[in-house]
């Protein structure tokens, strides 16, 4: 049995999920949600039946704070963290990371994230590309796929995937689309990894933003697929011309909107959009993927 559990973000539905899944050996999460959620998720976890201290596993696709910022709160009652190598120092050791984010999110950190602390070392266990856990009856494979973040992992277990971050945004009646964030999106290894989630002909797609595609897997990553190659060819069209960041910011956020809006979208969803995956964060992400991959096709 599988559960889609709501962490309610800053109070609103339907924007960050943490999957569950039941085995012999506990309680399986993948993704923790940010730390400023962890008592939503512990009563949501009473009311479907269990107690916070059930999840004994706690699969990361990623490390950044609205997938993993409750991780070292589970750990502290007992659970398993799993991670992907380059992920791993982070939750260690996550000072490195607070800098950075607070370069982003500033004084709203807190709000936003919750508290930080360390994994502890014993807690944590580092998956390579491919490796299979064995939970009583359950096997859960790990599968690197980089793009959103270069230390990224989808996680396989019977008809199902997990698909973080990389198998896109989709909320509501709303198209995928692919959250763009910096400092690691990489266009190219983004759409390889779609790639990889398409040869596993998955039956149940799981996505943190949010829920499940159950019918239509496929028609979802083309479109991702597609969206990720447009929207990248868009920005460096941009750049190329020398728009400066003010236009990228409201020139995206139109395109995005609009696409939104023309796929069926309702307001509040295009409002669950910007909340799940802010769209000005794509304008410091693509400027840094072309300067640094591709600097001759941006003039340098
Ligand atoms: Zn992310």
């Amino acid at each position: 049995m599988i559960h889609v559990f709501d962490t309610r973000h800053l109070g609103r539905r339907g924007i960050i999920a943490v999957t569950a899944a039941e085995t012999n050996e506990g309680l399986v999460l993948f993704d923790a949600g940010p730390e400023s959620t962890f008592d939503n998720v512990s009563a949501e976890l009473r009311a479907s039946g269990f107690a916070t201290a059930d999840v004994r596993h706690v699969f990361l696709s990623h490390i950044h704070f609205d997938h993993a910022g409750a991780a070292w709160r589970f750990a502290e009652l007992g659970a398993t963290i799993y991670v992907h190598p380059r992920g791993a120092p982070h939750l260690l050791d996550p000072e490195k990371l607070v800098n950075s984010a607070r370069r982003i999110f500033g004084e709203d950190m807190e709000r936003l994230w919750g508290r930080v602390a360390p994994v502890p070392h014993e807690r944590l266990k580092i998956l390579q590309d491919g490796d299979v856990v064995r939970l009583g009856t359950l096997e859960v494979r790990a599968i690197e796929t980089p793009g959103h973040a270069s230390h990224h992992h989808i996680y396989e277990w019977e008809e199902n995937v997990f698909g973080g971050d990389v198998a896109g945004v989709r909320i509501g009646n709303g198209p995928p689309v692919p959250p763009f964030v910096p400092p690691e999106l990489n266009v190219e290894w983004w759409r390889e990894s779609i790639a990889k989630i398409r040869a596993l002909q998955p039956r149940r797609l799981y996505l943190p933003h949010f829920g499940v595609v159950g019918a239509g897997v496929s028609e979802h990553l083309a479109a991702l697929d597609e969206r990720v190659a447009r929207w990248s060819e868009w920005f460096r069209d941009q750049l190329r011309a020398g728009a400066d960041e003010a236009s990228l910011r409201g020139g995206f956020a139109e395109l995005e909107q609009g696409e939104l809006r023309g796929s069926g979208a309702s307001e509040a969803e295009v409002l669950a959009y910007e909340q799940a995956d802010p769209s000005y964060m794509a304008v410091a992400a693509a400027e840094r993927y072309w300067r640094k991959y591709h600097p001759e096709e941006v003039g340098g």
